[in-house]
């Protein structure tokens, strides 16, 4: 193990296991799946129970692990883990997404017979997408056209939902539409169907620039016919599922970025140490080194951020009263995960826009993240508000 690795370990002893121990899991895939197609990467990792969200049972009279971490920081330990086996971070990202911010909230807002009708899903056969944002905007759900209007004992769906990950992909949709009118918090819902159900079209597929290993895509809904039983929560009931899930996103979804991050950080650590520059190493200049432990306090702070997070949710803390911590949390990472991306280019060199180099740079995947799940500077106000100042966005 590298120092980089085995120096920083900030999260729960439990949890460094679970990263280890799926990262040699994962490393094996990585290779094998090299060229292979996103759903074949995703059924593999699947396949390693990285979308299980409670543990595997002890075998029969095995003692009980005193130091086993809860599911949901179990969660993130696998998805770091793989991420740091190299595992693309487009297909690391949608695992992200769909753990934390579709199915933990999902089988807290579900009837248990309803969760067990979808509980598949963490086998990784079938696919989840989260649909919000349309063509206009993502920011203001409350602004939103596609509309649900109720028909006999069910719904007939009209509108379309654009930049949504995995679309072009998902076998299930969880969207979410205006069934009441105005600014009312009361005036979404949310559904969950098939991707098959007549009426939904998969239209544009998008040239993603940022995470280009998950497709995006937009899903068209006309005249489509939706049983009541798709409704999640009651009627009126979209923006508080909403919340839910994307309280669950700022919170933990830049999970995935610690594996890029610290593959970064060993590969500029190992760049620093043994290149030979201005007649030393590289590493022997204050100015490097300094970027070297900025990049480690950057990860160092996200680790804790995040791992901090799931013990909070482990603990049992509603949502409800994590919406500002998770807000902070996706600030934070987010943007640490930009600066550590703009110390390793500086450091890289040329070498960082070069794609077949030895370190090249991806500068679009962290920056994105400013924007998902909220983009930085709406959250910022939104922490503002909380706190009592008399700021709208
Ligand atoms: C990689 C990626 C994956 C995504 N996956 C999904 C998905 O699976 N499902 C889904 O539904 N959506 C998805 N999205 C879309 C995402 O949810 C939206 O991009 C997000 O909600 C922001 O909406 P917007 O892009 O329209 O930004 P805008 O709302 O237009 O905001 C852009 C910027 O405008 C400025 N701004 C606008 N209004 C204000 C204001 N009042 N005050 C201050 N600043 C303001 C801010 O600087 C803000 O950052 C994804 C996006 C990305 C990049």
């Amino acid at each position: 193990m590298s120092a980089v690795d085995s120096l920083l370990r900030s999260g729960p002893a439990g949890a460094e296991a679970v990263v280890d121990a799926y990262r040699d899991r994962a490393l094996p895939l990585v290779e094998q799946l090299a060229g292979k197609g996103f759903r074949d990467q995703w059924e593999a990792l699947a396949g390693l129970g990285v979308l299980r969200l409670d543990p595997p049972e002890p075998e029969p009279g095995a003692p009980a692990d005193a130091a086993a971490p809860g599911p949901v920081t179990r969660s993130l330990a696998m998805i770091e883990g793989i991420g740091l086996a190299g595992v693309d971070p487009g297909v690391v990202y949608a695992m992200a997404s769909q753990v934390f911010g579709m199915e933990y909230p999902l089988r807290a807002a579900l009837p248990a017979a309803a969760w067990q009708a979808v509980a598949r899903i963490q086998d990784g056969g079938e696919l989840l997408c989260h649909a919000l944002t349309e063509r206009k905007g993502g920011s203001d759900p409350l602004s939103m056209d596609t509309r649900a209007r109720r028909d006999g004992d069910g719904y007939v769906l009209e509108g379309a939902k654009t930049f949504i990950t995995a679309a072009p992909v998902a076998d299930l949709a969880l969207v979410f539409a205006r069934t009441g009118e105005g600014r009312s918090p009361f005036s979404l819902s949310a559904f969950l169907f098939p991707v098959s159900t007549p009426g939904v079209t998969r239209a544009e597929a998008f040239a993603k620039t940022a995470l280009p290993g998950v497709p995006m895509g937009e899903l068209v809904f006309d005249g489509v016919r939706l049983p009541a039983g798709s409704l999640v929560g009651g009627e009126g009931s979209g923006l508080a599922l909403l919340t839910s899930t994307t309280t669950w996103e700022r919170a933990l979804l830049l999970g995935y970025a610690l594996g890029p991050m610290r593959r970064t950080l060993r590969r500029l650590t190992d760049w620093a140490s043994e290149r030979g520059h201005f007649g030393r190493r590289m590493g022997a200049s204050h100015q490097v080194a300094s970027r070297i432990s900025d990049m480690a306090l950057v990860l160092h702070r996200s680790r804790t951020l995040l791992y901090g997070m799931a013990a909070r949710l482990d603990a049992g803390t509603p949502t409800r009263r994590l919406s500002v911590e998770a807000a902070l949390t996706k600030i934070s990472v987010s943007e640490d995960y930009v600066r550590l991306t703009e110390h390793a280019t500086a450091l890289s060199g040329v070498r960082a826009f070069i794609a077949d180099s030895e370190l090249p740079a991806d500068l679009h995947s962290p920056m994105a993240a400013l924007t998902y799940a909220g983009p930085n500077d709406l959250l910022r106000i939104g922490v503002a508000r909380e706190f009592g100042l008399p700021v709208e966005n």
